[in-house]
């Protein structure tokens, strides 16, 4: 069986509002950043959840890469 990561949901909580609303690994992945329904505010996804434990690892790796990218221009 193949299991269909994108299409996973999995709630977040913003951390300005607390509005709560859904949103799919796919979104993460493409977009990277996700913005509350409610106040629009940028929401980093920290997700607990073994489903979205590969969506977490690739956001990991992209600040990564954005902080090496970004000590480089600092050098
Ligand atoms: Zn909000």
């Amino acid at each position: 069986m193949e299991f269909n990561f994108s299409k996973t949901w999995f709630s977040v909580k913003c951390p300005k509002c607390f509005y709560s609303f859904d949103i799919q690994t796919f979104d993460i992945i493409n977009e990277s950043v996700v913005y509350c329904n409610n106040c629009k505010c940028q929401i980093e996804i920290i997700n607990e959840d073994a489903s979205g434990s590969r969506a977490k690892k690739q956001i990991e790796n992209s600040i990564k890469d954005l902080n090496n990218t970004l000590k480089n221009l600092f050098k």
